[in-house]
């Protein structure tokens, strides 16, 4: 099946006014298909925005490709393309209601009034705004104008929707719940989703596949679980969130920790990395074979729906644990154990510096 777009060995380079090259993607390649979800997750400077800005055409690639439904965009101009973009700061026009925001790109192509009319009254029931036609923007609040921003993208019908941290703007609950609602209207329309954020909790959240980028480059594109549980190198097991990173030696069958402990591990001998996620700790001891890891309490965060514990070890510093929160927790300073299953660990193919 073909792609509906896909990115090929994207390079882009800025000149700084110091008069140096920055290299911002560096060898980008990327599928997505139809009706999926991809974020775009990665730290600030990374590329994200100037990826999406040349799958918009709002900036040209100096070397690859960016194809969609099968066509390559290269010679084609911004206006031409059949994508849209959500801004992080909506961009809305204050002074016009919000029928015309919506409807505005139909006015400038010349389409009917009725038409419009009709497709604005589609667009709005979508977002949930229903009503609110002749409302001036200024009158909405944050969650409003966020949902009138995607109701006048969506208006034209693009193929596929850009999306550059379009939530950050809003609190934390109503940004959940315009992330569950953007999900819910990503999959009724069945187009493609391209989203960028900096925030992993969302991308974890929202998408069917993560691409983590950093310094230009993809390190790794797969769905949330398999991103969060196999990672394939440290930037992305410690950029998805907290991780106990162990370091391991391999003898061909066994590995072993610092401390002598040993697990199952029929890989090549060498050095490599443990994940231990958090919540892959506790008090309780598992059955079958185990890691245990015997410190003081250092320090506990209570978060409402679980307490996290940083316990201070004599060979491996601190570890870190999350327990749910109608577990007790023992009091700072208190000598205690922690227990890991043994089975399905997950090595990384580096040593951490
Ligand atoms: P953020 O999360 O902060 O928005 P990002 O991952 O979206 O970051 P980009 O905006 O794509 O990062 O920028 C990538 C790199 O390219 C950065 O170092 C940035 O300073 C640089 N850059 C982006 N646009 C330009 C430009 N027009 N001229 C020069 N440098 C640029």
């Amino acid at each position: 099946m073909p792609s509906h777009l896909e990115i090929i060995n994207a390079r882009k380079a800025f000149r700084t006014p110091e008069g140096g090259r920055l290299i911002a993607l560096d060898g980008i390649s990327l599928r997505l298909a139809t009706a999926e979800f991809v974020t775009l997750l990665g730290p600030s400077g990374c590329g994200k925005t100037t990826l999406l800005r040349t799958i918009s055409g709002f900036e040209t690639l100096d070397d690859g490709d960016v194809v969609i439904d099968g066509i390559a965009m290269t010679q084609t101009p911004a206006h031409r393309r059949p994508v849209n973009t959500v801004f992080q700061r909506y961009a809305l026009f204050d002074h016009m209601n919000v029928a015309r925001n919506v409807g505005y790109a139909l006015e400038i192509a010349g389409r009917d009034k009725r038409e419009i009319r009709t497709r604005v009254g589609e667009m709005l029931e979508l977002v949930g705004l229903t009503g609110m036609e002749k409302r001036s923007i200024s009158q909405l609040s944050g969650g409003q104008q966020q949902r009138v921003a995607l109701a006048r993208a969506l208006a034209g019908k693009p193929k596929l929707l850009l999306l550059d941290e379009p939530l950050s703007a809003l609190d934390k609950n109503l940004r959940q719940k315009m992330q569950h609602e953007l999900k819910t209207i990503q999959r009724e329309l069945g187009i493609g989703f391209v989203f960028v954020t900096h925030d992993q909790e969302e991308a974890l959240t929202m998408s069917d596949r993560i691409a983590v980028l950093a310094h230009g480059q993809i390190q790794q594109v797969e769905p949330p679980s398999v991103l969060y549980q196999r990672p394939a190198n440290l930037f992305t097991a410690d950029f998805l969130g907290e991780s106990n990173l162990l370091r391991a030696t391999l003898d061909g069958s066994q590995a072993r920790l610092s401390d002598g402990q040993t697990f199952d591990a029929p890989r090549a001998a060498g050095e490599a990395t443990l994940l231990l996620r958090p919540e892959s700790l506790g008090f309780a001891v598992p059955e079958g074979p185990k890691l245990s890891f015997t410190g003081r309490i250092r320090e506990t965060y209570y978060s409402g729906k679980d307490h996290q514990i940083e316990l201070e070890t004599l060979a491996f510093g601190t570890i870190r644990a999350v327990i749910r929160a109608n577990g007790t927790v023992p009091e700072i300073g208190r000598e205690v154990t922690l227990h890991a299953s043994a089975t399905g660990l997950h090595l990384i193919d580096e040593v951490a510096p």
